[in-house]
C-alpha cells in the first residue's frame, strides 16, 4: 500500500504558505502563481488555518467583500485536518471525501513535512493500479 511517504518522496515536500494578517488578494495571486488551490496559513513556524479558493469564492465574492481588504484570518479555517506520512494514500483519499477537503498537510511529530491534495492522490492511485493491471497481464501471458 503506497504511503504518504512514498508520495511526497515523488512529488517533494514544498508547502506555499501564507500568513494571517496578509490579504486574500495576496493570498490568491500566491495560489495562482504556484499554480495551487490552497495555502497554509503559518504564524512564523506554526499552522494556524488553511485557506482555499472555496473560501474565497464563498466568505470573500459571495459576502461582497473585496480581497485587498480582508486579511486572510478572517476567511481562513482554523481547525487543521492533518495526516501524517505514514498513512496510506487510500486513507487519506477517505479522510478528504468524509471530510469534503481537498487538501492535507502532512505532519510528522509536530514538523510539517509536506502538503498532499486530492489531485495528488487521484493521480498516484491510478498510476499505482495501472501498474498492478500490466503486472497481472504478464503473469497471465
Ligand atoms: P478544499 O476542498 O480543500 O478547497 O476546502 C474546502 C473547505 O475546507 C475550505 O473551507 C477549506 O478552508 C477547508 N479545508 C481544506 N483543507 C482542509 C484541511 N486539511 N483541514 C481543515 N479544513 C480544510
Amino acid at each position: 500500500m503506497t504511503t504518504i511517504r512514498q508520495l511526497l518522496e515523488e512529488k517533494g515536500s514544498d508547502v506555499w504558505a501564507i500568513d494571517p494578517d496578509d490579504s486574500v488578494f495576496n493570498a490568491v495571486t500566491e495560489m495562482s502563481s504556484k499554480d495551487v488551490g490552497g495555502l497554509l496559513v503559518m504564524d512564523g513556524d506554526k499552522i494556524v488555518g488553511i485557506i482555499t479558493e472555496r473560501d474565497y469564492t464563498r466568505n470573500v465574492i459571495l459576502k461582497g467583500k473585496t480581497s485587498p481588504e480582508t486579511p486572510v484570518r478572517d476567511i481562513m479555517t482554523a481547525n487543521v485536518i492533518c495526516a501524517t506520512s505514514e498513512q496510506s494514500i487510500i486513507d487519506c483519499l477517505q479522510i478528504m471525501t468524509d471530510q469534503r477537503i481537498r487538501h492535507l498537510p502532512v505532519v510528522d511529530d509536530g514538523q510539517l513535512v509536506g502538503m498532499v491534495s486530492i489531485g495528488d492522490l487521484v493521480k498516484r492511485i491510478i498510476n499505482d493500479q495501472k501498474t498492478t493491471i500490466e503486472e497481472l497481464q504478464q503473469k497471465g501471458s
